[in-house]
């Protein structure tokens, strides 16, 4: 095997003549390699939009330097002259280089792996591991999923689709996101939460495919029902289980809150302090509760009859989505109306009349099995990243981050098959 060969195979580039390989010391007296290389012929001078041969325009004097993947410990870096093009469509744009994506300082293979490490790793270990800022870590990902959504149709076959609301930024900005209820992937995000936003997802569905939706669940806004209306009428519509269970939590929240504030005006403070440590004790599903915690909810349950109804509550309006017979759903459903109406719990009063305007949209979900575990994962998980502290930059990096990791766009690790 000629060296040159090994090197190409080494480095893992295709259609390139390399035509030197050195190491180089840095500034920080890090060695690196550099291999300086070209694009062979038969590849050279393509639009990096289009791919079509085009009419050279010129080529820059200074090299350009793509980080590569690392060979053991050391950096690997691949140098080339760039030049530009005259795509008959796309104008004076940059030639295509066969290792690395328009406009990245990163080959292909040191982003794929980076992307595909996103997905299985914390990303304090991804920046780390691959000695990049968390920045640029997010304009790889955003690269690697506009390249592979690209190619995929993720909005094909859809029937049950999730529609709902994500906040970041502290609660001043949104995205819209579509997860689909028979994969739990997320299909579609968009910035905004309004008509306009949502018309957007059914537009690119178009219309034959909208027909094609049978169940569309969301939160109770009015608005995603009335577009919903609109351009699927046929889909049934439905509530998704966790956001009638996070209303209940709240309520339960609520009730703990004005008990620990009355506690603590009637001069009570010892009892407001420990109130105030039982919040993990009553918001936690039962089979997850620690023994500690178990204790603490019998004690609520002798002193505190009011707090222990709501969570009594709270626990009855979570067993409506597990019933197996739809019937035991209705029945417990109308029962848990009836109790909460008289509950002497503001709070739940209130919830009360909420949950009877969407009990319709409530047993829907329950009858057609909505209430299901994948799309409430990838909801929970959406949650999860926009609460990260890692800055993202803009909306369409934290898009690219949900669809990477919960949008079936994560690539395979080079060289792998
Ligand atoms: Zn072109």
């Amino acid at each position: 095997m000629r060296t040159t060969r090994v090197w190409r195979r080494v480095l893992g580039v295709e259609h390139t003549v390399i035509e030197s390989v050195e190491l180089e010391t840095d500034q920080r007296g890090q060695e690196l390699l550099v291999a300086r290389v070209r694009v062979k012929t038969g590849a050279a001078r393509r639009c990096s939009r289009c791919r079509r041969r085009c009419p050279g325009y010129d080529t820059s004097r200074e090299p350009r330097r793509w980080r590569g993947l690392d060979l053991g410990t050391t950096q690997v870096y691949l140098q080339a002259t760039t030049s530009r093009v005259s795509c008959r469509e796309h104008g004076v744009v940059v030639a295509a280089v066969p290792w690395a994506r328009p406009g990245s300082r990163f080959t292909a293979a040191f982003e794929d792996t980076a992307a595909w490490l996103v997905c299985h790793a914390t990303l304090s270990v991804v920046a780390m591991l691959l000695r990049v800022a968390w920045r640029s870590v997010a304009d790889i990902i955003t690269r690697v999923v506009a390249d592979r959504a690209g190619r995929i149709d993720r909005l094909a076959g859809l029937r049950r689709i999730g529609i709902d609301e994500i906040s970041y930024r502290k609660g001043q900005r949104y995205l819209l996101c579509a997860v689909d209820h028979d994969t739990g992937r997320l299909v579609w995000a968009a910035k905004g939460r309004n008509a306009t936003t949502l018309r957007g997802l059914f537009d690119l569905l178009g219309e034959q495919r909208c027909a094609q939706l049978t169940h569309v669940s969301s939160d109770g806004a009015q608005w995603i029902h009335d577009v919903v209306a609109e351009r699927a009428p046929q889909a049934v519509l439905c509530l998704d289980a966790f956001h009638v269970v996070a209303w209940a939590t709240e309520a339960l929240d609520q009730v703990r809150r004005d008990m620990v504030n009355r506690l603590r005006a009637g001069g009570h403070h010892d009892e407001a302090t420990t109130l105030k440590g039982s919040r993990w004790a009553l918001l936690k599903n039962p089979p997850n509760l620690t023994g500690d915690q178990r204790t603490t909810l019998a004690g609520i349950a002798k002193a505190n009859g009011g707090l222990y109804r709501a969570y009594l509550l709270k626990e009855q309006l979570r067993a409506i989505f597990h019933a197996v017979e739809l019937a035991d759903s209705r029945a417990l459903l109308g029962g848990w109306i009836a109790w909460a109406r008289r509950c002497r719990l503001e709070p739940f009063v209130k919830l009360a009349k909420t949950i009877k305007r969407y009990q319709a949209l409530i047993l829907n979900a329950v009858e057609h099995g909505l209430s299901n575990a994948r799309s409430e994962a990838t909801n929970t998980h959406l949650r999860l990243l926009t609460r990260r502290a890692y800055g993202y930059h803009s909306p369409e990096a934290l898009i690219a981050m949900a669809d990477l990791t919960r949008g079936g766009l994560c690539p395979p690790l080079p060289g792998r098959s």
